[in-house]
């Protein structure tokens, strides 16, 4: 993956299907706004994706 510029994503929570739009260079730990799994966290300056990513908004 060579993702140089920030953009949202939508994802799906693995736990609880829940769906939600994040921003992809997230400085902070984001979490399901349902069940509280973390969804995305910070790596290097973008953040690591860890739910299903269902979509990428431009
Ligand atoms: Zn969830």
């Amino acid at each position: 993956m060579a993702q140089t510029r920030s953009r949202f994503v939508k994802v799906r929570c693995e736990k609880c299907k829940n769906e939600q739009i994040l921003f992809s260079n997230a400085s902070t730990i984001v979490t399901c706004l349902v069940c509280k799994e973390i969804l995305a966290e910070p790596a290097g300056g973008k953040a690591k994706i860890k739910a299903n990513v269902l979509e990428v908004l431009q």
